[in-house]
């Protein structure tokens, strides 16, 4: 158990639960009572009923045979691409919204910033009947209308965000005030391994069913449950975490994870938190973040909406600082490169944060014999706007 989380809400140096003391009741009361939630046999047979006839579970883990021919390796796709909503955000959201409800929550309040774990989280709602609330910051409302017009046909009421910079950033913090608002009957869905604990280990928990099926299907296809490499790319880092999970204390299984490089991780358009980031608090919790010398968050770039993000979640932080796991900076250019050769090797669009994992490939070097899986994140359509702009296929 050296790589998670300990009883203190620790991976190593980084994690824990930085809030203001108005925050303490409601952290508190999901701290105290998450777990054992969890491991109720009612709350485990509703959250996987739900993961098989809802979300589609399992996902397939796929032979690339093409793509396994390029690269003279054999390397499996996991197909989170095939989950409903068109990826994993989806497992963590119905996770947290069983959670709520077993907290006697009826309200859900999120935060958003290019949308994806908004829909996630108002398609949760809708399926639940609970009222959700999400808040985007306003550029962000602008830039991403389709996903502002899913929310509101899901029903969800999404609110705009027009402090600071008006993305995500400062959604998270109207989020946050409006859930210190209303403590009693509302349950905060946070979207990845982030923020104050229990959130990085409850959600980490959520998405290790990744793992767990990735285990047991390679056991079928391979007679052997450890792959030698396992590669997601990372945001904030759910996916990866979930693809990791299970694989932590097994050594023989390298964990490589690809960050958004953006233009170059010198180029100051870049999302790469190992390579440019430094230790401090973001998002209440402690962990390796782009800031300035004065500690001014530094903004993100990159081309991939689900990566533009300024920080990694604290299980990450660990695993880079250990080097238990490999960081890679994928920039922008590679992805898209490594989008077109999936599209026309195996007939799949990978979204553009999935992109950045194939990525690697060219970096890795693995033996003819070894195994490789790739987490597929998510399915490209949301992403053919940049892809028609970019790959000049209109
Ligand atoms: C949101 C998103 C990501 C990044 O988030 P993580 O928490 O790092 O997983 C990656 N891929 C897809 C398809 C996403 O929608």
């Amino acid at each position: 158990m050296k790589f998670n989380v300990n009883e203190k809400g620790y991976y190593g140096d980084f994690g824990g639960a930085f809030i203001p003391e108005m925050l303490y009741p409601n952290v508190e009361e999901l701290r105290l009572n998450y777990l054992q939630i969890m491991q109720e046999p009612s709350f485990q047979k509703e959250f996987h009923d739900l993961l098989r006839d809802y979300v589609g579970r399992p996902t397939p883990l796929f032979k690339a045979n093409r793509l396994s021919e390029k690269y003279q390796t054999n390397i499996y796709l996991k197909r989170e691409d095939l989950c409903h909503t068109g990826a994993h955000k989806v497992n963590n959201t119905i996770g947290q919204i069983l959670m709520a409800k077993r907290l006697g929550k009826n309200k859900i309040v999120a935060e958003t910033g290019a949308g994806q774990h908004g829909v996630a989280t108002a398609t949760v709602c809708a399926l639940m009947g609970l009222e959700c609330i999400v808040y985007m910051g306003a550029i962000d409302i602008e830039r991403q209308a389709p996903n502002v017009a899913r929310m509101r046909m899901l029903g969800a009421t999404v609110v705009a965000a027009q402090s600071g910079s008006k993305t995500l950033k400062d959604a998270t913090n109207e989020a946050m005030r409006h859930w210190i608002n209303n403590p009693v009957d509302t349950h905060y869905i946070i979207g990845s391994v982030v923020g104050p604990h229990p959130y990085p280990d409850m959600v980490a928990r959520f998405q290790s069913v990744i793992s767990e099926e990735i285990k047991w299907q390679l056991k079928e296809k391979e007679g052997k449950e450890n792959p030698d490499y396992v590669i997601a790319c990372v945001g904030g880092g759910s996916n990866a975490a979930g693809a990791f999970y299970h694989f932590l204390d097994a050594p023989e299984t390298k964990l490589i994870a690809a960050e958004a490089a953006g233009q170059g991780v010198a180029s100051g358009h870049s999302a790469a938190t190992t390579f440019l980031g430094k230790e401090g608090v973001l998002h209440g919790s402690r962990s390796l973040l782009m800031q300035t010398e004065d500690g001014q968050v530094v903004e993100p770039y990159s081309i991939s909406a689900g990566l533009d993000y300024p920080g990694i979640g604290p299980m990450h932080a660990h695993l880079f600082k250990t080097g238990r796991a490999q960081f890679f900076a994928i920039e922008d250019d590679e992805a898209l490169t490594s989008a077109l050769e999936l599209s026309q090797l195996e007939g799949i669009i990978p979204a553009l944060e999935s992109s950045h994992a194939l990525a690697v490939l060219p970096h890795l070097k693995a033996k003819k014999d070894e195994i490789v899986v790739i987490n597929l994140s998510g399915r490209g359509d949301k992403d053919l706007g940049t892809y028609m702009k970019r790959l000049n296929l209109i």
